[in-house]
């Protein structure tokens, strides 16, 4: 049976399920843009002079945020963005993605900057995890690069001279961080999470996250009608992390019980609201070692490297 696009008639590539919809690739792609303006639109996410910089991978989400975003670009002139691309230091795995996003932003005329952690920790990620390793640390590759990223970012953003981060966390992405942070107990991170970063002390870049509410399969789909190139090779620390197990068990979720993924998002944000998580009281301070936004004396990745005997 060859279902119609609701919106023209033509032969249907995509059924919504979560909302009934039914498009042809055309409209496919054009309600995916229609979501993105609209997340960016209810969230405030961007204003009209904004110099924005996308932290971009080489991976499908964040290439397909730079096509996304570009495309926006065009229509405000005073807007202008750019790229960084954080290189960990991860053998057999961040070179090609390293090439993919050069080339990307060669095409699309955006400036592009790479970080390295060699560069500014003065070890890559595969030498941290093995140093880790051989203390017996217990945390996971992905925890120490994911606070280390997190601060070249910042790095990147200041070089850049912009003050706001857009990243491609999409929906996906964004409840298996709040389960996460539910079984980790950290009610931090709980009320900071969001499309929108709440505070940066006017001297951090603010991070926005215009795939919010975009379920990850449609990223994909998107990429793949457009025909873009993005690495598509998984890191090989990917499958020791907890967010793994719980990505299978939310996609068995939104398998049986459609928009699944939106109703946990909703909810948190229902709590968080509720709850008057202050982040007014949470508010960040700077690390007395290197200056980035922290909670305690110590920014996390300050913490960490110390731990390792590293800085
Ligand atoms: S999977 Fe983990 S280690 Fe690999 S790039 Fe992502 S956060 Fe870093
Ligand atoms: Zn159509
Ligand atoms: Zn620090």
């Amino acid at each position: 049976m060859t279902f119609q696009c609701q919106r023209c008639g033509a032969k249907a590539l995509f059924r919504r399920l979560y909302s009934g919809e039914i498009l042809c690739e055309r409209h496919f792609q054009q309600s995916l843009e229609e979501r993105v303006k609209t997340t960016i639109r209810r969230y405030k996410l961007f204003n009209r002079t904004d110099k924005i910089a996308i932290a971009l991978s080489g991976g499908k989400d964040s290439t397909t945020l730079l096509h996304i975003l570009s495309k926006l670009e065009a229509k405000f002139p005073q807007v202008s963005l750019s790229a960084i691309t954080i290189d960990e230091g991860i053998s057999g795995y961040r070179k090609e993605a390293l090439k993919i996003a050069s080339k990307v932003c060669s095409e699309l005329r955006v400036p592009h900057i790479i970080v390295s952690f060699e560069e500014l920790y003065g070890a890559t990620l595969d030498q941290i995890v093995g140093k880790a390793r051989s203390l017996g640390s217990r945390l996971e590759p992905c925890s120490y690069c994911g606070v280390l990223r997190r601060k070249a970012l910042n790095i990147g953003a200041r070089r850049l001279g912009v003050l706001k981060l857009a990243t491609a966390h999409n929906l996906d992405d964004e409840v298996q961080t709040l389960l996460i942070n539910v079984f980790h107990g950290d009610i931090f991170r709980l009320a900071r999470s969001g499309p929108i970063s709440p505070n940066s002390l006017g001297r951090f870049p603010i991070r926005v996250k215009p795939f919010y509410e975009i379920p990850e399969p449609e990223i994909t789909l998107y990429a793949y009608t457009l025909g873009l190139k993005f690495q598509s090779k998984p890191c090989p620390y990917a499958r020791l992390s907890l967010r793994t197990e719980v990505r299978s068990i939310v996609n068995r979720l939104e398998f049986s019980h459609p928009g699944m993924k939106f109703t946990i998002l909703k909810t948190f944000e229902k709590i968080r609201s509720w709850s008057n998580m202050a982040v007014k009281d949470l508010e960040l301070r700077e690390c007395e070692s290197c200056g980035e936004p922290s909670i305690g004396r110590l920014c996390k990745a300050c913490e960490m490297l110390l731990r390792l005997g590293i800085s």
